[in-house]
């Protein structure tokens, strides 16, 4: 059975237009505004909690891609959820348009469908560069130790999507 995870930009966006709809507890906080409130109580979604095994293992897939860097704990938990019920033999589909939810999702095999933009079409991993100097910066470092510039994130192709 197809069951959709959705995140909140799929409810700001207002895509609710699937069948059995999931989500985490914490999407629901998220959702303040009064058309998005109005919206969702109007949706049949169902509120779960991921098995904190599968927010273990979403957690090391994605220190290891660096998505971890730009993951809130409410995006690692909708990973852990569609992860959860694939463990349980339904064939979750994660709705978001976030590309490193993306990118975890497909080095997992996990199934997403995305709301505005195209699906990334390769895996890729996030590299810490300094500013300054653009040399590659280690986990362990706040800044470039060599000349104090400022660390930001490149995303760096991995493979060719054969699709
Ligand atoms: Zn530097």
């Amino acid at each position: 059975m197809d069951t959709y995870i959705m995140d909140s930009t799929a409810i700001f966006f207002r895509k609710g237009l699937y069948p059995n709809m999931l989500t985490v507890p914490e999407v629901i906080e998220e959702i303040k505004d009064d058309q998005s409130v109005n919206y969702l109580s109007m949706l049949e979604i169902s509120v779960e909690e991921p098995k904190p095994s599968c927010l273990e293992k979403v957690k090391v897939v994605a220190r290891k891609t660096g998505d971890i860097h730009r993951l809130s704990e409410t995006d690692l938990k909708i990973l852990a959820l569609a992860l959860s019920k694939k463990e349980e033999g339904e064939n979750p589909i994660i709705v978001t348009d976030d590309y490193s939810i993306q990118n975890v999702a497909k080095v997992m095999s996990l199934q997403t469908d995305s709301i505005i933009q195209k699906g990334i079409r390769y895996e890729f991993k996030w590299i810490r560069k300094c500013r300054g100097c653009k040399r590659v910066i280690k986990e362990q470092y706040e800044k470039c130790p060599v000349c104090g510039g400022e660390v930001y994130l490149v995303r760096k192709k991995l493979k060719r999507d054969k699709a």
